[in-house]
Order: C-alpha cells, then sequence, then structure tokens
C-alpha cells in the first residue's frame, strides 16, 4: 500500500516538473540604464541585432554618418558572411561595440520547444555551444572579448540564465521594441524608436536591407538625436536588468 502512494507521489512529481517545463516560464527580460535624470538631455542604448543574413547599410551608414554609438549583436553565422561591415565596424572602435547575439542564431532555452518558430537549444549543453560558440567566433573575428549576450529571440529558461551568467556574460534584455523583429513598417518603427525616454534600451535590427523597419530606424534615431538624446554602448553605462540578468 505505502509503495503503492509513493510512486503515484512520484508520478504526480514528475508530471509537475514536466509541466514546469513549458512555455508558462519563458523570462523576455527587460534591460534599463541608470536614468541620468535632469541633468541632461537624457540617454538611451541602442542595440541591434545582426542575426543572420546580411547588412542593413542605410542604418549602419546613417551611424558613421551621425556618430551614433551602437551595441551590435552579432551570431556566428552573420560574422562569416559580413566581413565588408566588420571591417566597418572596427574602423570605428569609437562608435561599434559588438557582443555576442550566439553561434548559430539558436534560442537559449534548455528545454526542446519552439519561439517563434524557431527551434530552441534544447538542452543545458547545447545553450552552452550557442553561448561559447558565438564567443569564440566574435574573438576569430579579432577585437574585445564579448561581455554581454544575448540570445535569438530574446527569450530565456530561467536556468537557461543561471548558466549564461556563470559562463561569464550578462545578459541583454532591452525596454524599448523599435522594430518588432523588424518587421514593422517604417513609419511604426520610427515613432516607436523617437518616442525612447531618457534609461531605455532600445533593441532592432541591422541585418535586413530589404525591410521597411530598416529606414525607420534611421528615422527615429535622427529624431532621437534632434531632441539632444545621448546615445551610449552597453559598456559605457551601468545596465540594470530584471530576471537576474545582471547582477
Ligand atoms: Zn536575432
Amino acid at each position: 500500500m505505502g509503495l503503492l502512494r509513493n510512486s503515484i507521489c512520484a508520478m504526480a512529481l514528475s508530471l509537475f516538473a514536466a509541466s514546469a517545463g513549458n512555455a508558462a516560464t519563458l523570462l523576455e527580460p527587460t534591460l534599463h540604464l541608470k536614468p541620468q535624470g535632469a541633468e541632461g538631455g537624457g540617454r538611451v542604448a541602442l542595440t541591434l541585432d545582426a542575426c543572420g543574413g546580411k547588412t542593413d547599410t542605410r542604418i549602419l551608414s546613417a551611424l558613421v554618418d551621425n556618430r551614433i554609438p551602437a551595441t551590435i549583436f552579432v551570431t556566428g553565422i552573420w560574422l562569416k558572411r559580413n566581413a565588408e561591415a566588420v571591417e566597418i565596424m572596427r574602423a570605428h572602435p569609437d562608435l561599434f561595440e559588438l557582443e555576442n547575439h550566439g553561434g548559430r542564431h539558436i534560442p537559449a532555452v534548455d528545454t526542446p520547444r519552439k519561439i517563434y518558430g524557431i527551434r530552441s537549444a534544447g538542452s543545458p549543453g547545447a545553450v552552452q555551444a550557442e553561448v561559447e560558440s558565438g564567443a569564440a567566433a566574435l574573438a576569430g573575428a579579432g577585437g574585445q572579448a564579448p561581455k554581454w549576450f544575448r540570445g535569438a529571440t530574446a527569450e530565456y529558461s530561467p536556468s537557461a540564465i543561471a548558466m549564461i551568467r556563470k559562463l561569464g556574460f550578462k545578459i541583454a534584455g532591452f525596454s524599448v521594441n523599435g522594430d518588432g523583429g523588424s518587421l514593422l513598417g517604417a513609419k511604426e518603427t520610427a515613432r516607436r524608436i523617437g518616442a525612447a525616454k531618457d534609461g531605455d534600451v532600445i533593441i532592432a535590427h541591422i541585418n535586413q536591407p530589404t525591410h521597411a523597419a530598416g529606414e525607420g530606424v534611421v528615422q527615429g534615431l535622427l529624431a532621437l538625436k534632434q531632441k539632444g538624446m545621448t546615445f551610449v554602448r552597453l559598456d559605457d553605462a551601468e545596465g540594470i536588468g530584471n530576471d537576474g540578468t545582471t547582477d
């Protein structure tokens, strides 16, 4: 009798454990800069993901021409195919900070599932491989070792967050979704980015040169600049994330 009850308990526990690992527990952490307050016109951090594909030269040229600093999250895949853009970024170390967006653009979720149609890493070992191969790709391309990681889709399982922190990286959330995964129109993208406030961390994409969103990214950034907003890279400011991503 006792044995039966124990095995029913064990079964209930394993069912609970299985459901605890599902959809409900994915996190999309936020990141803010410490606000400046009344001192200046405010400051924001622009972060741009280079997931794969090509380079949006509309954005890259606008950043160089207007001297707007940015933190670029690059994957190993993107680094391999965009040597020319990497060279331009490396030639402006005062503007561009390159950080880790993973080796193969695989979501840092250690249980098997799909996020926005992309298959997750699916195991702790695969999350670690994604993080470490992204860092290795950056090291291979020269420049400083990355200190920040942002996983594909910017969603994580809590245990993956803990592992990435143990590997020595801070995790880059955001507070303004500038381009909706580069799928928004130019007007809406410009509106969202142009509305950023002191302390915001903006996310957008620099790898979709054919999308209308890229035009909106440029317009939004120029509007912020005109308002007197200062742009900083993640390494230049104190970023405060939730869900244990920076502390
Ligand atoms: Zn991405």
